[in-house]
């Protein structure tokens, strides 16, 4: 009678051991991306379906370029990076339409060229909530959006902002 109790042990053990293996993986599968979720957490893309233009830095005559270009189809959703508030909206002189939004993190971030605002100053906002849309205001024949990070949260102090943009687009 020894022998069958065995044998049952052992198919117990042949059974539960994969599934323990193979258990372990997938938390530390889990406890990798929950290290990544947690450092974008808070953080949306500025907006979707995009190729990225002029960078940081690039040539704009007397200035260089503060920010990313972000190109794409004319109405394409632009969204709010984090929850936090408009700090203004307007149309500057030379016709683009811009945004400007603080952050809860204490970051301002400014966005430029839409067609369309659909928030006014003062007004909250949640991260990913659509704020415009992509247009070619200030820039005629090229829609895109022109996005700085000013990241200490001073009015134009911009950083190159595409390591942030890396971390939280999913296409870059
Ligand atoms: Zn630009």
């Amino acid at each position: 009678m020894r022998f069958p109790a065995l044998l049952i042990v052992w198919a117990l053990i042949l059974s539960v051991v994969p599934a323990t293996a193979s258990h372990a993986v997938s938390q530390s599968v889990e406890a990798n991306s929950s290290v990544a979720a947690k450092k974008n957490r808070g953080k949306a893309c500025p907006t979707k379906n995009f190729w990225l233009g002029a960078g940081w830095g690039a040539d704009r005559g007397r200035r260089s370029h503060a920010g990313m270009d972000m190109g794409g189809k004319r109405g394409t959703p632009i969204f709010a990076i984090e929850t936090g508030r408009i700090n203004r909206t307007k149309r500057q002189s030379n016709g683009a339409l811009q945004i400007v939004m603080k952050g809860r993190s204490g970051s301002m971030y400014y966005y430029g060229h839409m067609d369309k605002v659909l928030v006014k100053g003062g007004q909250r906002v949640t991260k990913g909530q659509v704020i415009g849309r992509m247009g070619d205001s200030g820039s005629k024949g090229q829609v895109h959006l022109h996005f700085e990070y000013w990241k200490s949260g001073r009015e134009s102090d911009a950083v190159n902002p595409i390591k942030l943009l890396k971390r939280i687009c999913p296409s870059i």
